[in-house]
């Protein structure tokens, strides 16, 4: 009798008490719209304010809604990941449970994904509500994120976007603990596309990403996507070899002219400064091998198939 529906809306929900009978009521009404069979997961990251009743109360009275309760709170990316490995839709919408996304948004992904789009993300144009402190961290660091990452993973868009199936069912394969989902849905490929909207103010309640949390979001989107600061050392490490170097040829041309200039401290400089360098460069090596195995570690699909023969 288990029809698959369409579409998966999957909302991490962490303490959420105050939005979550609300969320609910937008998202009825907005998928109504769609004229398909939808469904709902919610996951709960280890609630403690009740959260975790309300959303079974809700399921009870719609089946649409289907509760995932975690045994504590692992982390909103963690979250998020639970509820693709539990949606059945043809399309999955990950969303914010607090209404900062707005859920009208929603049909505009829908409306993308039906021309052929396969990622269709939501990149936030404005935002309402946050601290100057947030902004500015948030602009920086998706900055930066682009910067040294060899994906190019868009900016300003957070994890509020639409995946399908497709996608779902190879970021499902890839099992890396430390997850930065925006990172692995851009570095799957397929047909992506963004869509510009404006970021409401939470609808109730406080952030659930203090600086703490934000700054471990920062590093595993650093680390999973870059070897740079294992690199940085063999940079670093040729900076100093190379001064030195130079600084040597600099004390020999001022002995051979005989200037007094640097008497005697000159060799234990130079020692200390190349043998420095070459230790940097060392563990810039021993780096890029951890690189590697950490490459290897992740077991991420050598390649991804959009299309083939088949294979016989
Ligand atoms: N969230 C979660 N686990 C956490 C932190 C947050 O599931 O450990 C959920 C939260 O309930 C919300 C979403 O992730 O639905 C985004 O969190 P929040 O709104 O606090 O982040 P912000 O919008 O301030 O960046
Ligand atoms: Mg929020």
């Amino acid at each position: 009798m288990e029809n698959k529906p369409e579409f998966t809306i999957v909302a991490p929900v962490y303490n959420e008490i105050e939005s979550l009978a609300e969320f609910y009521t937008c998202i009825a009404e907005v998928m109504d719209q769609t004229g398909e069979m939808w469904e709902l997961v919610l996951v709960d990251d280890g609630s403690t304010d009740g959260s975790t009743q309300l959303m079974k109360d809700i399921a009870r009275k719609d089946p649409r809604v289907r509760p995932v309760i975690f045994a504590r709170n692992f982390g909103h990316q963690i979250a998020v990941t639970a509820g693709l490995d539990y949606s059945r839709g043809n399309a999955v919408v990950i969303i914010d449970a607090d209404l900062q996304d707005p859920p009208e948004v929603i049909l505009e992904l829908i409306a993308r994904w039906r021309e052929g789009y396969q990622v269709v993300y939501a990149v936030r144009e404005e935002r309402e509500g946050e601290t100057w402190f947030k902004t500015f961290t948030a602009s920086m660091f998706y900055r930066l994120i682009y910067k040294i990452t060899e994906v190019k993973i868009p900016q300003d868009s957070g994890d509020f976007r639409l995946l399908d199936r497709t996608v779902v069912n190879v970021m499902n394969q890839m099992r890396e603990k430390h997850r930065y989902l925006r990172g692995m849905s851009s570095w799957v490929g397929f047909r992506q596309i963004g869509v510009p909207y404006k970021r409401a103010a939470r609808y109730a309640g406080v952030s659930k990403y203090p600086l703490k949390k934000m700054i471990k979001l920062a590093f595993n989107a650093i680390t999973g996507f870059s070897f740079l600061p294992l690199q940085l050392a063999t940079y670093l490490g040729f900076l100093v070899t190379g001064l030195s170097i130079l600084a040597l040829i600099v004390i020999i041309v001022l002995r051979l002219t005989g200037s007094p200039v640097l008497m005697g401290q000159a060799t234990t400089l130079m020692a200390v400064l190349f043998l420095g360098g070459v230790q940097l460069i060392s563990l810039g090596i021993i780096g890029e091998y951890l690189g590697r195995v950490y490459d290897e570690v992740k077991g991420r699909p050598l390649y991804i198939v959009a299309e083939s023969p088949e294979k016989e």
